[in-house]
């Protein structure tokens, strides 16, 4: 049975035809899907597809236009308070006041929560040596790491993130993704918007693609993966670029196009593909200097799925 659809009753958040507009934009058009206990359930879409617009109406900072929005049975905008002690939502940076320290954020959050302060997670997030600094003296990741600190320290069993991993360093993501598995491990319900498909593949459990307000693709990564055109993608990238300017013949190719250096071949069949390119570099005394082959992932779905053109 798919998550999104009927499973209710294990339901932690229910969209139920959601619209919302700004004026004349449309930026949700009638969406509905559900995240279940333990999930982290990944938002995928273009910039201005109606991500944020969904969180913040689930976070009860904007009013829907039409249709429900219900986090653990709570109307967002009826129960705010209520709301505050279910979700964790990562403040955008820029949101605390720039001479608070660190020790001053954990400890106002947490008493506004009603918990003891959690200075225990900021070692989890390596931000141990930070406490005594001010917000204005942490770096952009590191105000981000906080962020999440403040939003876990209540331990709401909802967590809402919209792109934790903007402007992380490779070891942060990590260290976030880590944190998130074991958040979900302990029953957290995560729903994360994100560009990032790497993460999204990695991390979700369930994904949903926003186009133009509308889920135009939902399932497990896997299975959105698979129901793309299976095409794998080979680049080459050689010292005299002979490919960019050759005939497209090679065998099992259904589209070529250049980018940067490298010459991208998408091909129904890789093996015969690469050997009849290897036979062309060497037969035209070209030298390879690059060659990737790929098999389909969730980013080249994507990219079928939202850019006009791709190939499909
Ligand atoms: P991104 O990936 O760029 O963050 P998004 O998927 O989060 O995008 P939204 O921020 O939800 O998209 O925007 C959806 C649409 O609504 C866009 O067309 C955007 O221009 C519009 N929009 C968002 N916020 C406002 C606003 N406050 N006033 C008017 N239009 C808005």
């Amino acid at each position: 049975m798919s998550t999104s659809e009927v499973d209710i009753e294990n339901s932690v958040i229910t969209v139920r035809d959601f619209r919302k507009k700004y004026g004349a934009v449309t930026a949700v058009d009638g969406i509905s899907f559900n995240v279940e206990q333990g999930q982290i359930f990944g938002l995928l879409g273009p910039n201005g597809a109606g991500k944020t617009t969904t969180l913040e109406c689930l976070e009860g900072i904007r009013r829907a236009d039409g249709g429900s929005l219900k986090v653990l049975g709570v109307d967002p905008i009826r129960e705010p308070r209520h709301l505050s002690s279910l979700i964790g939502v990562q403040l955008q940076t820029s949101a605390l006041p720039p001479t608070m320290t660190t020790r001053e954020a954990v400890k106002f959050f947490c008493a506004y929560h009603g918990v003891p302060a959690r200075y225990d997670l900021l070692e989890h997030l390596g931000l141990e040596g930070k406490i005594n600094a001010q917000y204005n003296q942490l770096s952009t990741g590191q105000q981000r790491r906080l962020s999440l600190v403040l939003a876990i320290a209540h331990n709401p069993p909802v967590l809402i993130l919209d792109e934790p991993t903007a402007g992380l360093d490779v070891g942060s993501r990590t260290t976030l993704h880590n944190l998130m598995a074991e958040l979900k491990a302990q029953g957290t319900s995560i729903l994360l918007a994100t560009h990032d498909m790497a993460e999204a593949e990695k991390m979700a459990d369930w994904v949903a693609i926003l186009l133009h307000g509308q889920i135009v693709a939902a399932g497990t990564p896997r299975e959105i993966t698979a129901a793309g055109s299976g095409l794998t993608r080979i680049s080459v990238r050689t010292e005299e670029s002979l490919l960019h300017t050759s005939k497209n013949d090679f065998p099992a190719v259904q589209q070529r196009i250049i980018k940067d250096d490298y010459a991208v071949y998408y091909s129904t069949d890789p093996g015969p593909t690469v050997a009849a390119l290897l036979e062309f570099i060497k037969n035209n005394q070209d030298r390879l200097v690059d060659l990737r082959v790929e098999r389909p992932n969730l980013e080249e779905r994507f990219l079928e799925i939202t850019t006009p053109g791709a190939p499909s």
